[in-house]
């Protein structure tokens, strides 16, 4: 199997060589074909997201990705928003669970499956000249399309279906954007009503959702929402089962899937050789799945849960002492 390889900034380099040795380990028969993006290309080529990192995606259609370093209000655009974009990745899938012993909650088991590539992420963005200011107020317009509505609720429901999930919530604010999130909450009933008698159904106000989050997170199993709302859930999400250090995510689309933590560079950690490598050790197994190795897949998670579980060698975002390599150390042992 050819696998585009993006080790990405900060913390990336680190956590991907953690994640390629627990794959060579278990065997998995990847071939990486190793491309820049973010600032690490901008070092070496000047460009972000160079045309051979798009080439050697469009050609493998399968990528695992470090995380790139977004500046805020300044610099180039997301690449991650790019590359969504670039591929038609409109599916992010990302699972939560609570493996970790001692945490607030146990039983979480939630999957967010976020729209990717419209409403407020759409990037048509620009500031107002009001007199002298060039920047006396700002616009963000949201988007969302019946099109991109049915296809990421279809993908909702057939993920549950498929997984043996019991419930999809749809998450929204329909009651006060009444167009944009009116639209995406009109397309999620008339693809529920497909579904009735096969998948359990309901509605929450993105507000009160995260409220019950946080209060009863075990009810919730399958929530389908738009990408703000998805990209701020999945983090909540994350830190109900012991931080962004253990989250993965999948970027679907129909001709092509990257796989990457739901985190960040962690520019507070960079270079101390502490990160977490769970996230993106657990992106691989999605894409294991994806790529219809779900043996393999399951044997790398088995290995990391049972070293999460023991709690003994962690690293310390989840309350350990181990760094990056003793943990990856102790996974490969434990396949
Ligand atoms: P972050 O996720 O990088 O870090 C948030 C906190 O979580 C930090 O304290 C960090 O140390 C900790 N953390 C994150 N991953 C960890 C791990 N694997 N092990 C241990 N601790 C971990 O979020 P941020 O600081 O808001 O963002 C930093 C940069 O990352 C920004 O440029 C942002 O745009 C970018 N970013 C990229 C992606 C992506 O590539 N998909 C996602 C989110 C943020």
């Amino acid at each position: 199997m050819n696998v585009t390889l993006i080790p990405g900034d900060g913390i990336g380099p680190s956590i991907t060589e953690a994640t390629l040795r627990l794959l060579a380990a278990v065997g998995a028969g990847i071939v990486w074909d190793r491309q820049l993006a973010g600032m690490a290309a901008v070092q070496a080529h000047g460009n972000p997201l160079p045309e051979t990192t798009l080439d050697s995606i469009r050609r493998t259609k399968l990528a695992l990705k470090g995380p790139l370093e977004t500046a805020s209000g300044k610099g180039f655009r997301s690449i991650n928003v790019a590359l969504r974009k670039e591929f038609d990745l409109f599916a992010n899938v990302r699972p939560a669970k609570s493996v970790l012993p001692g945490l607030r909650f146990d039983g979480v088991d939630i999957v967010i499956v976020r729209e990717n590539t419209e409403g407020l992420y759409i990037g048509i963005e620009n500031y107002i000249k009001i007199g002298d200011d060039e920047q006396a107020a700002a616009q963000s317009i949201a988007v969302v399309t019946r099109y991109g509505a049915e296809r990421i609720h279809r993908y909702a429901f057939e993920y549950a279906v498929k997984h043996g999930r019991k419930m999809v919530t749809l998450v929204h604010k329909a009651n006060i954007l009444k167009y944009s999130q009116g639209l995406f909450l009109d397309v999620g009933r008339v693809i529920a009503k497909e579904y009735a008698g096969t998948m359990a159904y309901e509605e929450k106000i993105v507000d009160a959702c995260a409220m019950e989050l946080v209060m009863r997170p075990e009810r919730f199993d399958v929530i389908v929402t738009t990408n703000l709302f998805g990209d701020i859930l999945s983090d909540l999400t994350s830190g109900l089962v012991g931080g962004l250090g253990l989250t993965p995510g999948a970027n679907i689309g129909k001709d092509a899937a990257i796989f990457e933590a739901v985190h960040g560079t962690a520019p507070d950690i960079v270079g101390k050789g502490i990160a977490n490598p769970t996230a993106l050790m657990l992106a691989a197994c999605l894409l294991l799945e994806h790529a219809g190795e779900p043996e393999c897949a399951a044997r790398v998670k088995g290995a990391i849960e049972a070293t999460l579980r023991e709690k003994k060698t962690v690293t310390r975002d989840v309350g350990g002492t181990a760094t990056t390599d003793q943990y990856t150390a102790t996974v490969i042992a434990r396949l």
